[in-house]
């Protein structure tokens, strides 16, 4: 498993280019490099360098793979179709939105005439934006079942446990509201969590909590809207991530938000700088990141 680790490593280097992999391996558990066994069933989650502000996360686990969000027009070809073909992927299983707003949800139009999909999950009305309406449609065209679910859906697959949360008063006919509307999916492989976040906004994580408390926990977070928003520090405090993934560029308007996590120790992974792998067997988890030279 580790030469295949390896094998991927380089081969996502080559693919990058002018990226090779850095290597800051860490690990949230024992402070041991982690050497997964062979036998190991790995769930990989790689929050995809889209070269800005937008989301684009491959999970992969037991042969089956799930890709929440795909950036906005044409990075689904630019940036997700490379990745899946350098993972030997020609048929992604599940597609996610968690809010149909173009940095998350235009990519599929372009990746949907180049790979195919088996079924595709929204929490939005068909008709709740210019952007939905025209994938929704695209996925139809291109044979996709279409799911729509609420926060009662489950939608684990494997030994992949995921729930879903949306802030309901949120989700209102008008689109104005949907960054907040946007679905969380609260991921669990044995010991190792990990939670995608869309963009909502500080009053979902609270609505969140008051409902779930203390299932909000999450290894690895991340944060929402590229890193704009973050949850309150008591939210956060029970959240307890000790890694942040954020889909961005560093940039001068991040100075609080990232000041925020250093002051939660939390080390914080942007994507603008390489794609970042967050791999686990469900004890564990390592991360890496693919750099400029
Ligand atoms: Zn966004």
């Amino acid at each position: 498993m580790k030469k295949l680790l390896l094998c991927a490593l380089l081969t996502l280097a080559l693919l990058f280019g002018c990226q090779a992999f850095a290597s800051p391996v860490t690990q949230l558990s024992d402070g041991t490099k982690p050497d997964f066994p062979e036998s190991s069933k790995l769930l990989k989650v790689y929050f995809i360098n889209t070269h800005g502000a937008s989301d684009a996360i491959l999970l992969t686990y037991d042969g089956q793979s799930m890709l929440i969000d795909c950036g906005d027009t044409n990075y689904g070809l630019m940036f997700v179709k490379p990745l899946l073909d350098n993972l030997g992927i020609d048929h992604v299983d599940y597609a996610f939105n968690t809010h149909p707003h173009d940095d998350h949800i235009n990519g599929f139009l372009s990746l949907l005439d180049h790979v195919s999909i088996g079924r595709f999950y929204t929490a939005f009305p068909f008709s709740y934006s210019a952007e939905q309406t025209s994938v929704m449609k695209a996925a139809m065209a291109h044979g996709v079942e279409i799911v729509n679910v609420d926060n009662e859906s489950d939608i684990s697959f494997g030994e992949l446990r995921i729930w879903l949360y949306q802030d309901a008063k949120f989700l209102t006919p008008v689109a104005a509201k949907a960054n907040s509307a946007s679905m969380i999916i609260h991921i669990t492989l044995g010991n190792s969590t990990v939670m995608i976040t869309g963009d909502a906004e500080k009053p979902v994580f609270s609505d969140m909590y008051a409902e779930k408390g203390d299932a909000i926990q999450a290894d690895i977070i991340k944060i929402p809207h590229h890193g704009y928003n973050t949850p309150s520090y008591e939210v956060f405090k029970v959240i307890g991530s000790k890694f942040a993934v954020i889909t961005n560029y560093y940039n001068e308007r991040l100075a609080d938000s990232s000041q925020f996590l250093r002051n939660n120790a939390c080390q914080i992974l942007y994507t603008g700088r390489g794609t970042v792998e967050a791999v686990t067997d469900g004890t564990r988890w390592t991360i890496g990141q693919l750099t400029d030279r």
